[in-house]
């Protein structure tokens, strides 16, 4: 394998020496300096990390982040600095918003394996692959799609965390490109909604929901069932009765249904939106916010839509043991929906620890690859045993510990 190439900058020499050191003894190929002019110019695009200090004259880390996004570099950073925790942290989010890697960050003085410990978690990318699967769907693909029928929905239980009952699903929609295999819904939702065909993808994604939905009421099984919808469809002022009426049809309730909106795609225009969300609500639907915590939103713009629910990110649920402002993130949005009187689902827990924690925190359903993956319709029936078994099996747990 190559060697990977590292370059630390910060403008203390000794500290310039010591993480080059560290880099040296893990075999990276080192460059270093103290100056950020000469960075600038020794830069190359073929830097796999670099070590960066955030508080240095002439130019500054932030400086050296906007070069570097500028010239659309692949390296991987990890942000170090003497100074407030805080500042490391708002430069990793800028630096992951602008698309760039961070392996994490140093708070100033570190020891050498707190170093290793980061750069040991570097993964090199992956040559850029000539064939067709790296290349992203093009909108003639999703249209053929579309006409086809080739996209599917998978559905992931969420759980009640006090009692492990399987409250509902959520519906994801799935792609399978006969060449380029499975595409993620980020990858062509997107696409959909620059192009316009968010609005057939949404009718085919609420009229099989809802119709799953009530098939599996008609077998005896009772299912809340969640719905994702970009905010284009909220422009659609006959939307509300529309589902209500196919709910009907189906033999479904709309309380039973819960529609989720993007924090990030609400607070966009959130006036416009409260329209038809209220109606929604008054319809007899839930209103999700989701992805909670990504968007910015405030206190004011909450409270203003009549939300039942909050879905917090997995991102901050990921990190809820191992990141302190993680916790109390998800610690502080759970108090708000609760006093809000709304109740809270926690997304992407991947392992009980997780879901221990979130359950002494007071969230009240979980959903994750821990508890159960999306899955195609058909795999819900034996999911749905194997939990039972798997949630008798712990709560029998639980009582004798007690
Ligand atoms: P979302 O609504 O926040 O959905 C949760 C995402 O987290 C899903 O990704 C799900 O597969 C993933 N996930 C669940 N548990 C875990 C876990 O334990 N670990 C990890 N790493 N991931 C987990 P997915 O299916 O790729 O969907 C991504 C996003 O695409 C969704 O995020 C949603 O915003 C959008 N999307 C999906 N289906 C639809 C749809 O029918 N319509 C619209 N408008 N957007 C959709
Ligand atoms: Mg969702
Ligand atoms: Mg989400």
């Amino acid at each position: 394998m190559a060697t990977q190439k590292l370059f630390v900058l910060d403008d203390e020499p000794d500290f310039t020496e010591f993480v080059a050191d560290v880099a040296e003894g893990m075999a990276f190929d080192v460059s270093f300096t103290s100056n950020p002019l000469d960075f600038a110019r020794r830069y190359s695009s073929d830097i796999d990390i670099i070590v960066l200090d955030l508080f240095m004259p002439i130019l500054d880390g932030i400086e050296i982040l906007r070069f570097l996004v500028d010239n659309s570099s692949s390296a991987s950073l990890i942000f170090m600095s003497g100074k407030d925790k805080g500042v490391l942290h708002s430069a990793q989010e800028l630096a992951f918003e602008q698309g760039m890697a961070v392996l994490g960050v140093l708070q100033k003085p570190f020891r050498a394996n707190e170093l290793e410990a980061l750069l040991s978690t570097f993964v090199p990318k992956a040559p850029a692959q000539s064939s067709q699967y790296a290349e992203p769907p093009t909108l003639d693909e999703l249209r053929e799609a579309i006409d086809n029928e080739d996209l599917f929905l998978a559905y992931q239980p969420q759980i009640n965390m006090s009692d492990r009952s399987v409250v509902g699903v959520e519906a994801l929609i799935r792609w399978h490109h006969p060449c380029k295999g499975n595409i993620a819904p980020n990858h062509f939702i997107p696409l959909a909604e620059k192009n316009g065909l968010i609005s057939d993808i949404s009718q085919y994604v609420n009229q099989a929901a809802i119709r799953q939905q009530g098939e599996w009421k008609a077998q005896g099984i009772d299912l809340r069932m969640s719905i994702n919808v970009s905010p284009q469809i909220l422009n659609d002022l006959d939307m509300p009765e529309k589902l209500a009426r196919y709910a009907k049809e189906m033999g479904v309730d709309t309380s039973d249904i819960v529609i989720e909106v993007t924090e990030t795609a609400l607070m966009s225009d959130i006036v416009h939106y409260m329209d038809i969300l209220t109606r929604l609500r008054m319809k007899g639907f839930n209103l999700s916010i989701d992805d909670f915590g990504t968007g910015y939103s405030s206190l004011q713009q909450l409270v203003r839509v009549p939300f039942t629910e909050l879905k917090i990110d997995l991102a901050f649920i990921q990190k809820l043991l191992t990141d302190q402002e993680c916790k109390t993130i998800t610690e502080i949005s759970i108090s708000l929906a609760h006093k809000l009187g709304m109740h809270v689902v926690a997304e992407g827990i991947e392992e009980e620890a997780i879901w221990d924690t979130l359950r002494e925190l007071g969230c009240d359903e979980g959903q994750g690859y821990w508890m159960g993956e999306p899955m195609p319709a058909e795999k819900i029936n034996t999911w749905l045993s194997s939990w039972s078994g798997k949630s008798f099996a712990a709560q029998k747990i639980n009582t004798s510990v007690k």
